[in-house]
């Protein structure tokens, strides 16, 4: 999410003159974007790269310099997006190809009036004299303080070496963040708690091989002060605030209460920041009553993101999930009578092509039972190969006509691929996407239905 609300704004030109007006560089509130016929590139206040996008394509990058790459496909009604983690090289590259950009650039002020051109080794020495003159390095002049020359030295200020630090110290401040929901990626992650308290569904693993740990009071409050400082004066960019890891609502009551509360008042520059959202697996909501629930409620925290999954049965058995799809109903209706706002994850593809229609028919029966309202989201999530075995042992399994341990019997023998399961091919997940999407127009029109890729997670 980029907030283009502008403060200032100026022509850019590299040296071939006739290429001034085709590009742009403007400040943002939350930092710095240039405009070429080639690319959007964005930067934060601090002038760290962000992001480069162009036609369907483009570059994210994280908090701790991993960056994906998107690549969209297909028209109107078929259009897919397909994601790759970027290497060492390429991330070089990236970043490469930006500071050259910046350092071509001249800016030409085109909202002050009487204001002069200025070339590239102008505007660096009038960001270097006034940087010298508050006796500030560039990346010490906040982007309240500068303007776009002062930006343009800034970014130029992070090398690639510079910026392959915040690995180490994102991690200094955080265990993984493995996943998130799409609409939270700019939100400001507090791990409350670590891992997952159950962490054996078959397709997951996300949290494999991470004890679960709900943080003492005295962990919080350290995290908390890591936290400021890793952001800085970056944390006025973020957005509302997740409690992560995957399933946060299972701390008990009193301690969630008290950490919402320290989180209110120790962070109260986040944008948003009492609008709380979480992870919840249907069958941990550890007893919580409607009262207390609508009590957390009130203090912030307002949107839960279940694991639905998916409304079969016998499917949840076959992923080791706990509990029936009426039980997990009844968890996110317990969530709507306390007035949360939810975002409900089922899995596209799941069980291959052995489950396929017993998996939509229950799944969508299920949707159609849940007492959505506006602003709640339906997710679809494709289904993504884990790394662990367990998946696809039990799959085999099925397909081959052994009874899986707790999938029960009579699963009809599908055809097997040459891998030995019953998988489907990404167009064919493509399909059941947009399929998927057009029934649950009908089915739940109030509630937007989008696309969770799990690939796409950057945080
Ligand atoms: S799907 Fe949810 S409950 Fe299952 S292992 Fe993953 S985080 Fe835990």
């Amino acid at each position: 999410m980029h907030d283009d609300r502008t403060s200032e704004e100026g022509l850019a030109r590299t040296k071939q003159p006739n290429q001034l007006r085709e590009m742009s560089i403007r400040r943002t509130t939350r930092g710095t974007q240039i405009q070429t016929p080639h690319g959007v590139w964005r930067y934060d206040r601090t002038g760290k790269f962000l992001s480069v996008s162009h036609q369907g394509w483009a570059v994210r990058r994280g908090l701790n310099h991993r960056m994906v790459e998107s690549t969209a496909s297909g028209e109107k009604g078929t259009m897919f997006r397909e994601y790759r983690e970027l290497t060492e090289v390429d991330k070089r590259a990236v970043i490469e190809e930006g500071r050259l950009l910046c350092a071509e650039l001249t800016v030409v002020p085109n909202r002050l009036p009487g204001s002069s051109t200025q070339t590239a080794a102008q505007t660096a020495a009038s960001a270097r004299s006034m940087s010298a003159e508050q006796g500030l390095h560039p990346k010490q002049v906040s982007h309240a303080d500068g303007d776009v020359h002062t930006d343009l030295q800034r970014i130029l200020s992070w090398s690639e070496r510079d910026l392959a630090c915040d690995e180490e110290a994102f991690n200094a401040v955080y265990k993984p963040v493995s996943i998130l929901p799409p609409d939270q990626y700019q939100a400001l992650v507090v791990q409350i708690s670590q891992g997952c308290s159950y962490n054996r569904c078959t397709f997951c693993d996300f949290y494999q091989g991470r004890p679960f740990h709900i943080l003492s009071m005295a962990e919080f409050e350290a995290h908390l002060r890591a936290i400021r400082r890793f952001f800085g004066e970056r944390l006025q960019d973020r957005t509302g605030i997740f409690l992560a890891d995957g399933n946060a609502l299972i701390v008990p009551y009193e301690r969630l209460a008290t950490m919402i509360e320290r989180i209110r008042a120790e962070l109260p520059e986040v944008q948003y920041g009492h609008q709380m959202s979480t992870f919840m697996d249907t069958f941990n909501l550890d007893r919580k009553s409607v009262d207390q629930l609508t009590t957390l409620r009130k203090m912030g925290l307002q949107t839960v993101y279940v694991g639905l999954e998916s409304g079969s049965a016998r499917v949840r058995r076959f992923l080791n999930k706990p509990g029936t799809p009426d039980e997990a109903i009844e968890a996110i209706n317990l969530l709507k009578q306390a007035g949360y706002r939810v975002g409900v994850i089922v899995l596209l593809g799941v069980g291959g092509i052995s489950f396929a229609e017993e998996h939509e028919q229950m799944t969508i029966q299920s949707l159609r039972e849940i007492p959505f309202t506006q602003g709640d989201i339906i997710y679809l999530s494709p289904f993504v190969e884990p790394h662990n075995r367990a998946y696809f042992e039990r799959l085999i399994s099925a397909v081959g006509g052994d009874t899986p341990q707790q999938g029960g019997a009579d699963i009809e023998v599908a055809p097997v691929t040459s891998e030995g399961w019953a998988a489907f091919s990404q167009a064919e997940l493509v399909e059941i996407y947009w399929r998927w999407k057009k029934i649950l127009a009908d089915v739940a029109p109030q509630v937007q239905t989008t696309m969770y890729s799990i690939l796409q997670h950057l945080y």
